[in-house]
């Protein structure tokens, strides 16, 4: 990897023009969003700020599609993991965690640690779990050993989305009352999320993805069995306590809120209203293509290749991109951000330096799509990485074929 980088550092001084953000996570934050977050203090407890903050949380259940509560946090999405786990279980209790890759190896550590007993539903990480063990791995637990039923929507370590409707359809069938908990942090706003119809007991979100806000708020919505489990629940919690929260008149936040996000909320569930919710999933579908495409023409002569194996679940908010063997994906992302000014996203736990992704979710459009794929391009030759010829042009092939 050294040589690479000296190719990228050898060219850098004083960086002008844009930075291009290109990571799956945090996301670009549009203009109108950067100047409502500008806000002076408030009185969090005033009734201009809470009608401010009331709006948003009502913008936020329709993105959700949700009519349920929904508890806030000031926290990244780390916090609103740990806060479902602990407002919905007790000491002992099982679950079973969906494996996707790093996010929910992550997820069942801490569920671990809070003293739950952790059973995994273990998945390839190219391919996802397969439904049919899942149902299996249900029916299996006749005791209903199984409280709760976790799984991360889109994975964001290796590019993966799963279907939240099939694992649904797979407890229903098997008759399994477990709660089913489903982390959307890079899914919202980005594609379909239908908590009430979906039948999802527990959503995990954060504010620094599909919202196009800044890290710092985290929450969960919470369907009415979740509630009913709350009210049963023994896991130790304060800071992240609903039954704290439901007495507050934000219903949310165990302490101080942080006001000016929810300006910047208001503004950027306008922004998504404006646009149409389905306006925003096609968008999100076409960049995701577009990057595709790319990434296809590049495995050619060997090159890197989408991580992800089955095309029905490709994730349209991040794609991950596996190096040829023998290759770095640090290097490339040294260059692409030493010599090119773009930020792309690394590998993550036992894909470090085998994969680097690029994030198409949030304030984006095709030219900034584009302007990842040519750093990409650039950086992949200049690092010597093997790789078909045209990726760009191939992204730039669809989006005019699909305007
Ligand atoms: N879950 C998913 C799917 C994520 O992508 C992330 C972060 O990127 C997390 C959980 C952890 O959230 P945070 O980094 O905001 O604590």
């Amino acid at each position: 990897m050294d040589g690479e980088t000296d190719v990228a550092e050898s060219h850098m001084g004083p960086i002008r023009g844009r930075h291009l953000f290109a990571g799956p996570g945090p996301t670009n934050i549009p203009d109108s969003v950067l100047h409502a977050v500008a806000h002076a203090t408030v009185d969090f407890n005033a009734p201009d700020f809470l009608a401010t903050f009331r709006a948003g949380v009502e913008g936020l259940k329709r993105i959700l599609r949700t009519h349920h509560e929904v508890f806030l946090y000031t926290a990244s999405g780390h916090g609103a993991w740990e806060a479902t786990l602990q407002n919905l279980l007790s000491p002992g209790d099982a679950i079973l965690m969906i494996e996707s890759g790093y996010f929910s190896e992550t997820w069942a550590l801490m569920a671990g640690k809070l003293g739950l007993e952790v059973r995994t539903l273990p998945a390839d990480w190219r391919r996802g779990a397969e439904i049919a063990a899942l149902a299996r791995t249900l029916a299996e637990d006749r005791a209903h050993r199984i409280r709760a039923v976790c799984v991360v929507h889109n994975e964001t370590a290796t590019g993966l989305a799963l279907s939240l409707p099939e694992i649904r359809a797979a407890l229903d069938g098997a008759g399994h009352p477990a709660l089913l908990l489903a982390d959307t942090i890079s899914s919202l706003g980005c594609f379909d999320v239908r908590m009430d119809e979906w039948g999802i007991d527990a959503i995990v979100g954060g504010s620094q993805k599909g919202l196009m806000l800044p890290t710092g708020f985290s929450f969960t919505a919470a369907g009415p069995k979740a509630m009913a489990a709350h009210g049963t629940a023994r896991l130790a919690r304060h800071y992240f306590d609903w039954s704290a929260m439901l007495n507050r008149p934000h219903r949310s936040f165990v302490g101080t809120v942080p006001v000016t996000l929810f300006y910047g909320l208001q503004e950027s569930v306008r922004l998504i209203e404006e646009e149409g919710l389905e306006a925003v999933f096609a968008r999100h579908a076409r960049l995701a293509e577009g990057v595709r495409r790319a990434v296809q023409a590049w495995s050619g002569n060997q090159g890197p290749e989408i991580f992800c194996i089955d095309p029905a679940r490709y994730s349209n908010s991040v794609t991950a991109v596996l190096m040829p063997e023998g290759h770095d994906a640090e290097a490339v992302r040294a260059i692409a951000r030493g010599r090119f000014n773009v930020a792309l996203g690394g590998g993550l736990g036992r894909l470090e330096r085998k994969v680097f992704r690029i994030g198409h979710l949030g304030d984006l459009n095709e030219t900034m799509v584009l302007g990842a794929l040519g750093a990409v391009e650039m950086s992949l030759k200049l690092a010597g990485v093997p790789h078909g010829a045209g990726g760009v042009a191939a992204a730039m092939a669809w989006f005019t074929a699909s305007a």
